[in-house]
């Protein structure tokens, strides 16, 4: 087994933020239902609505479906009336990329995982305080640990 981890490559949560391998991603991918890879790793968005995270208001932390880095806390999750798991302020802005995505002929910003590069959603300028953001996010594109649960490792 190989590791490879740097100074450079740890968010300030203390999370390991290094590029996972191609054949680390592929392994992680091969887990994955129909639904998670369109989204994932083909930049899909799912059905407003449909999401099976969309209400889901306990207490714990969102991660990332492919490879577990904590995304988003519950406690920056709001009701955006979009139909998308919305949320103000990621867990860690280190644990995210930003990229411009004028796909739809308007200009968005994508949002991916910083360690698996998968899609996530989108970020727009139109949330609530303190931040102005929403981060609009498919719920098949994480996985919600729950507080007690998290708690444990
Ligand atoms: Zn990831």
């Amino acid at each position: 087994m190989q590791q490879l981890e740097s100074a450079m490559a740890v968010s300030a949560s203390g999370y390991s933020v290094a590029p996972l391998s191609d054949e680390e991603r592929n392994r992680l991918a091969s887990r994955l239902g129909e639904e998670e890879r369109r989204i994932l790793l083909h930049h899909g968005t799912e059905h407003p609505f449909c999401g099976g995270l969309l209400d889901n208001k306990e207490p714990g932390v969102y991660v990332c479906r492919l490879c577990g880095l904590p995304l988003f806390h519950s406690r920056s999750k709001f009701d955006s009336g979009t139909g998308w798991p919305s949320f103000y302020e990621p867990f860690d802005k280190d644990h995210i990329v930003y990229l411009r995505d004028d796909s739809l002929g308007t200009v968005r910003t994508e949002i991916r995982c910083k360690r698996c590069d998968g899609h996530l959603g989108h970020v727009f300028p139109d949330g609530p305080p303190p931040s102005g953001l929403r981060y609009c996010l498919n719920s098949a594109a994480m996985e919600f640990k729950a507080a007690d649960a998290s708690s444990s490792s």
